[in-house]
C-alpha cells in the first residue's frame, strides 16, 4: 500500500492566502514540561488555513455548515486529473473530455502544485467549469490552491458548487501525483456549526 499525503504542513511560516498575517496559525505553549510537568500548546487558526473543506455556509448565509454532511462524503474513491497545461484558469473546455461521473470526488492538479510561495495569479476554476461539475452531480472538488477562485466578484464558482452541496477542498499539494483513481480520505475535524474545517487529505494506492 502506498499512501500519498496531499495536505499542507501547518506551521507559523507556512504559505497562507494572499500572505495575510491573520491567516497564519499561532501556536503558543500553555504548559512547559520543566515548570508544569507536561507540554501543552494552544492553537489559534483561521479554518481556511492549510488544506481545508469549504461548506456551503462559507459563501451562503443559510448554507449548510459542518454538521450537515455524512462522513461518506469525505472518503471513498477520488479521481485526480492533470490540468498542468492550464495557464490562468480552468474552463469547461479543459475538463469536458474527462471521465467525470455522478458522485465523483475530483481533484484538479495544476501548475499551483509546483509553487510553494503564495501565487497571486494562481490557477482557479471558472464559472463554466463549476456549472459543468454541478451538472455532473459530483460530491466534491479539490484544487491545489488556497482558493478555488481568485478575485471573481461575488464568488460565482463557490456559489454554484456550494449551492448544489458540492463541497470544495482547497490547499491540496499534488506535486508528483499521477493522474488516476485513488482511494481517498479527507476527514474534517468534528467542530460544530462552522463554514470550513481543516482536513488531512490522503490518497491510497493498493498494489
Ligand atoms: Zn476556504
Amino acid at each position: 500500500m502506498i499512501i500519498h499525503d496531499i495536505s499542507m504542513n501547518i506551521h507559523p511560516k507556512m504559505t497562507v492566502y494572499k500572505n495575510r498575517d491573520g491567516k497564519r496559525p499561532i501556536l503558543t505553549q500553555s504548559a512547559v514540561f520543566e515548570k508544569d510537568g507536561v507540554n501543552e500548546t494552544n492553537l489559534t487558526m483561521n479554518l481556511h488555513t492549510g488544506t481545508h473543506i469549504d461548506f456551503p455556509l462559507h459563501t451562503m448565509n443559510r448554507g449548510k455548515d459542518s454538521n450537515h454532511h455524512e462522513l461518506k462524503t469525505f472518503l471513498g474513491m477520488a479521481k485526480v486529473f492533470d490540468l498542468s497545461f492550464v495557464n490562468d484558469h480552468i474552463t469547461l473546455n479543459d475538463i469536458q473530455s474527462f471521465d467525470i461521473e455522478e458522485n465523483d470526488f475530483v481533484l484538479f492538479k495544476t501548475k499551483n502544485s509546483e509553487v510553494e510561495a503564495f501565487d497571486f495569479n494562481f490557477i482557479y476554476l471558472d464559472l463554466s467549469a463549476a456549472q459543468y461539475l454541478k451538472e455532473r452531480k459530483i460530491r466534491g472538488v479539490g484544487i491545489d490552491a488556497l482558493g478555488i477562485e481568485r478575485n471573481q466578484p461575488n464568488h460565482p464558482t463557490h456559489d454554484v458548487l456550494l449551492g448544489n452541496n458540492i463541497i470544495i477542498l482547497e490547499g491540496l499539494r499534488l506535486k508528483g501525483i499521477e493522474a488516476k483513481r485513488y482511494e481517498f480520505i479527507c476527514l474534517p475535524l468534528k467542530i460544530d456549526d462552522v463554514e470550513a474545517l481543516p482536513v488531512r487529505a490522503i490518497l491510497i494506492e493498493n498494489e
